[in-house]
């Protein structure tokens, strides 16, 4: 049976993903920020609740936990970090489990936060995706809050290394501001502008945006292009600076969008 991925939007950009077998009633959750939405939506389409995945521990990820306990009794899955005390199973690199029929592995990427994991799958029939909190987004990444330059960019590389057709379900819709910056970093990409076009067409109808697929992540998301020249004459002109590792012209691109 197919897996089948609901959007559920919440407060200002934030994406909650809902996901179930279909014809199964047993629904799975991530990053719950807020609980309303995820009630009324299992309400509406009469799901039961059984089970909540965590990315990382900030509260639009996390804010709605211990509402959706008191409705519903499921397990929490996240990574092992003292600021989710509700999480009853914590995942590590390489662990995996199996729900709504599907076998998740859990990435950790650390970088926007210490505690940050990804949760990967390859549904049978279905295109790989990824559930990625704030670390990848569509054309940019998460803000580096509490890990180091280098570890956002070896995570953000672990999850370059997915097939090109993996859908990429992060939190947030930031997609617009995030390729107007891109836009700015690489005036001359065709690709990017194709996207912007076709994103701008999809927000006018209020549809969102994500999931985007990791193959056109790497043609227009700067933060997965910093080995590239083009990138590297960008972030070494915006430092006035001789910039070539790809560590330092990500470092340099993410303080530029930090002030764009
Ligand atoms: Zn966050
Ligand atoms: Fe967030």
């Amino acid at each position: 049976m197919p897996l089948i991925i609901h959007t559920i939007p919440a407060f200002q950009d934030n994406y909650l993903w809902l996901f179930h077998q279909a014809g199964e009633r047993e629904a799975f959750v991530v990053d719950p920020g807020d609980a309303q939405p995820v009630l009324e939506y299992l309400e509406k389409y009469d799901l039961d609740l059984a089970g909540i995945l965590i990315t990382h521990h900030h509260p639009d990820h996390t804010g709605g936990i211990k509402t959706l306990l008191s409705h519903y009794n499921a397990p929490v899955y996240g990574p092992d970090s003292p600021n989710i005390p509700q999480i009853s199973q914590r995942l590590y690199e390489g662990d995996s489990i199996t729900l709504a029929g599907t076998t998740f592995s859990v990435l950790e990427i650390p970088g926007h936060t210490l505690d940050h994991i990804a949760y990967k799958a390859s549904p049978e029939g279905q295109s790989p995706l990824v559930f990625c909190g704030d670390t990848l987004f569509t054309a940019g990444c998460g803000r580096i809050f509490e890990g180091t330059a280098k570890q956002m960019y070896q995570s953000l590389q672990k999850l370059a290394a997915l097939p090109d057709m993996t859908q990429i379900y992060c939190a947030h819709e930031y997609t617009l501001s995030n390729l107007a910056f891109a836009a700015a970093v690489e005036p001359n990409n065709l690709a990017l502008q194709d996207k912007t076009t076709d994103d701008e067409n999809k927000r006018q109808q209020g549809l969102p945006t994500v999931p985007s697929t990791l193959g056109i992540e790497r043609e227009t998301n700067p933060f997965l292009r910093c080995h590239l020249p083009s990138l590297a004459l960008a972030a070494s002109q915006h430092s006035s600076s001789q910039l070539s590792d790809p560590i330092d012209v990500m470092r340099e691109i993410r303080l530029w969008k930090d002030s764009f």
